[in-house]
């Protein structure tokens, strides 16, 4: 049953090219030259606008927050609007009507910052890329649905402006779609990370961006943060809308460092073209079915979406069980047929099921050990767990995982042997999309889909003796969709929460069960991971 060293080698290979392939494909496109079609979104154009807005902290009632609502209104005059500002407040507000309209789509950004910094990407970046999708939308063909800026004053104040809107602006009656825009990092994709209950519309709509990012379980994640947006309003008061963000380099999120200076182009590029694209086809949509509370229609199913590539999967969150399920069953189905085969014991296949959740409490007990340490060494890291340089700490983390998963591999194979190993590899993926699909909707895929890869990979190998192919099958979709997970979820709290370790741990179980590493060589891979681990920290605290 163990393949030999050909075929783990091209294990090797395809899990390094599949990782490879995934993390290119999470870098947001380049920024397009201002000389391309007035009817595209060019970020070379709105990278000026983010400037002038962003030359000094405008939060609400200070002459900077004038300013820059003076400057909007004027710009969005330039545009061919009308726009007006809504007090008490200083909501800048302006309609494009439409053809024939089902209702409106809202474009939204907030106009204001915290005192502490110039908020380049939160939120000069949104203002600026609302400006330039309307008029790349004015250069193209009119749109049939009603588009309504939105740019509010007061959000990081409480989300103030959005109120006010809600209760005073928003008609109780027109089918709206609010399309809203943040950021909690100044580089990375735009991530389509929240969308309101029920949407299946939504989703639908999300299919015609270009280069689709973020996934429905990131709604999830945005839970467990302090953070809140506009959108959350508007989802209050039972109305649709998507909210999107980049997030890379957190560390400079609500400092001086959100400056023009470090802000990417590209994030703005993807916050762009991702906007434009949906305010195209949100504008050509009936709209009436998308928001129930204004429409009276009956509410739409949730669904689950995912990027592949530039594709945009999507299925019903009611799948979520069945998929998790098959999963289950197939592992069961697997490990009786490795038995009637005798390639393994009952009491072999329940050994590493049984203690399959152990290297995952062991990578999240030794992040926090890290942790703590770092806190009894450098005390002044409580304050923000965001680093300046979080690198060194991130390799420690992920060599702590290393560690674990290994430790578990060489003593659990060593008992069993190869085939119950990677079976109980796959015992805790399949268990987390159960738990998933009935805790967290919309983030089973997340394991569910490396369970399956798994479960079809042994299956083969089971059933064909030869378990090149599989080996090579099995791991790939673990390392698609744990993978970039893994490494986002640095992005919760730096190294202060164990989450990342405990992701690499998930991601690291079925990668060693397929690499089965044995021998000496296996037992080099704890001794290494505890060098690099101890390595890296010593790096991260010079
Ligand atoms: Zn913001």
């Amino acid at each position: 049953m163990r393949p030999g060293p050909v075929a783990r080698l091209i294990a090797l290979v395809v899990l390094v090219a599949a990782g490879a392939a995934t993390f290119l494909g999470l870098r947001p496109p380049d920024p397009v030259p201002a000389d391309t079609p007035a009817s595209e979104f060019s970020a070379e154009r709105a990278f000026p606008v983010v400037a002038d807005i962003a030359r000094e902290p405008r939060p609400l009632g200070s002459a900077a927050n004038a300013r820059v609502r003076d400057d909007l209104t004027d710009r969005l005059t330039g545009l061919g609007l009308t726009p007006r500002v809504e007090s008490p407040l200083g909501n800048v507000v302006a309609t494009l009507p439409g053809t024939a309209p089902t209702g409106q789509v809202v474009l939204a950004a907030h106009l204001d910052s915290v005192p502490q910094g110039p908020g380049a990407a939160d939120d000069a970046a949104g203002v600026a890329a609302v400006l330039e999708t309307v008029r790349a939308l004015r250069a193209g063909p009119p749109l049939r649905n009603d588009l309504t800026v939105l740019l509010t004053d007061g959000e990081e104040a409480g989300l103030r402006g959005a109120r006010q809107w809600v209760r005073d602006g928003l008609d109780r009656t027109t089918p709206t779609v609010v399309l809203n825009h943040e950021a909690r990092g100044v580089s990375g994709q735009s991530l389509l990370f929240r969308t309101s209950p029920g949407n299946a519309g939504l989703v639908h709509a999300m299919r015609a961006v270009p280069h689709p990012a973020g996934n429905s379980s990131l709604v999830a994640i945005f839970r467990l943060l302090p953070n809140d947006t506009d959108l959350s309003v508007v989802i209050g008061a039972g109305r649709p809308g998507i909210d999107s963000a980049f997030v890379e380099e957190p560390e400079k999120y609500h400092t001086a460092a959100d400056s023009p200076a470090n802000l990417d182009p590209a994030s703005v590029q993807s916050q762009g073209s991702t906007m434009l694209a949906l305010a195209r086809e949100l504008g050509a949509t009936d709209l009436a079915p998308l928001d129930p509370t204004a429409s009276g229609l009956p509410p739409q199913p949730d669904a689950v979406y995912f990027p592949l590539g530039d594709v945009l999967v999507t299925y019903p969150v009611a799948w979520e069980w069945p998929l998790a399920g098959l999963a289950v069953v197939g592992l069961v189905v697997v490990a009786a047929l490795a038995r009637r085969r005798e390639l393994l014991t009952t009491r072999d296949a329940l050994l590493p099921g049984a203690t399959s959740p152990l290297p995952l409490v062991g990578a999240a007990a030794l992040a926090i050990g890290l942790w703590q340490l770092l806190l009894v060494l450098r005390p002044e890291y409580a304050d923000r767990p965001f680093l300046d340089r979080p690198v060194p700490y991130e390799v420690a983390t992920v060599a702590l995982a290393v560690l674990a998963v290994s430790v578990w591999h060489v003593r659990v194979r060593r008992r069993v042997g190869p085939c119950a190993a990677a079976l109980g590899a796959a015992a805790p993926l399949a268990v987390l999309g159960l738990l998933a699909a009935a805790f967290v909707p919309g983030a089973a895929f997340l394991t569910t889909w490396p369970a399956l890869g798994l479960v079809i990979g042994q299956a083969l190998s089971v059933a064909t003796r030869n378990s090149t192919a599989a080996t090579v099958l099995a791991a790939v979709p673990s390392v698609v969709f744990l993978a970039p997970f893994a490494v986002a979820a640095f992005g919760i709290g730096g190294v202060a929460t164990p989450i990342p370790a405990v992701a690499f741990a998930l991601l690291g179980l079925p990668v060693v069960a397929v690499l089965d590493p044995v021998g000496r060589r296996a037992a080099a891979l704890p001794a290494l991971a505890l060098v690099v681990a101890v390595g890296a920290t010593a790096v991260g605290l010079a």
